[in-house]
């Protein structure tokens, strides 16, 4: 039996993507599974996994939430799902435009899914695909072949629910945080609140929309009673309360620091120095994201 399986499911590999690999998956609740990748800088070096994505298993068919940051690495989670269960993929959900989170989508295309985003998410990409693609086939070379952007076909401006069968997810699309297309999702099952990139943990949060936006954001979603919460990156967590108590910490640390330096007539470079250093010790990839973080935010605080 055991080897009639393997050799099902060999053959289902060789059949559709030869190298696809499956990838580690934690089971967090009844039929929600998330794979973690790796905190990995998004520059030399990098690999195209290093975010949190997931899938969700309802009586009707699956919902997967974001895809990883390549082809390859979107194949691999594929076929990490047709282990679990055969049901169609119904739905791919991208939490925010980041590469990390939607170069696997291209993966899904043969299952003609409906690809979901925030109602930004398709101009976001455009505006970003030839930038992307460029730094992804400077860093990735080959491991990016074959990556393309797949914009959404269900465009969310407010609140809609999804319909799995036995299970809904509430999907709620939000003003400018940390970029200008973040969604977050809530399955009704288990209560799981998926933030995106709303919430992180371990790494260092990092800018690339507005950080008073997403102060208020992730207040307002800290306000909400959820049992579990699985971040953009980072472990899953129960006392996911704390973690956002530590990320607000970080920004508004960020934003008084840089507020004080531009106060003093510090310019930016001395201000990427020492904004938040009191913070340094609490997150990875700190050095390289909390600089890049002042870059993005001085200027805009220049002007309050
Ligand atoms: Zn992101």
């Amino acid at each position: 039996m055991l080897q009639l399986l393997l050799g099902i499911f060999g053959m289902l590999i060789v059949g559709s993507h030869p190298q696809a690999q499956p990838l580690a998956l934690e089971n967090i609740a009844d039929g929600v599974y998330v794979h973690h990748g790796i905190h990995e800088d998004l520059s030399e070096g990098y690999h195209g996994d290093i975010c949190n994505i997931s899938f969700i298993v309802g009586s009707n068919g699956v919902a997967v939430i974001d895809t990883g940051g390549t082809l390859k690495t979107g194949q691999h989670f594929h076929e990490t799902i047709r282990k679990v269960t055969r049901l169609p993929v119904l739905y791919v959900i991208n939490t925010h435009v980041h590469p990390d989170h939607i170069y696997g989508n291209a993966a899904f295309t043969d299952d003609k899914p409906q690809f979901v985003g925030h109602a930004k998410l398709a101009d976001a990409m455009e505006l970003r695909k030839d930038a992307y693609a460029r730094t992804h086939k400077e860093w990735l070379g080959d491991e990016f072949a074959g990556s393309e952007i797949i914009k959404p076909t269900l465009a969310i401006k407010d609140e809609l629910t999804l319909d799995l069968g036995d299970r809904q997810l509430r999907l709620s699309a939000h003003p400018t945080a940390h970029t200008n297309t973040d969604l977050t999702v809530i399955d009704s099952k288990t209560n799981t609140l998926w933030t995106g990139d709303l919430l992180f943990v371990e790494r260092t949060p990092s800018i690339d929309g507005d950080i008073k936006g997403w102060i208020a954001v992730a207040e307002s979603l800290s306000q909400l009673t959820v049992a579990q919460v699985v971040p953009g990156h980072g472990p899953v967590v129960k006392d996911w309360k704390q973690a956002f108590i530590d990320q607000q910490r970080y920004l508004s640390t960020l934003l008084n620091d840089v507020r004080a330096s531009i106060k003093k007539g510090e310019v930016m470079e001395s201000a990427m120095n020492t904004a938040a250093a009191s913070e340094k010790d609490r997150w990875a990839l700190f050095g390289i994201v909390n600089r890049r973080n002042v870059n993005i935010i001085y200027p805009s605080l220049e002007w309050e």
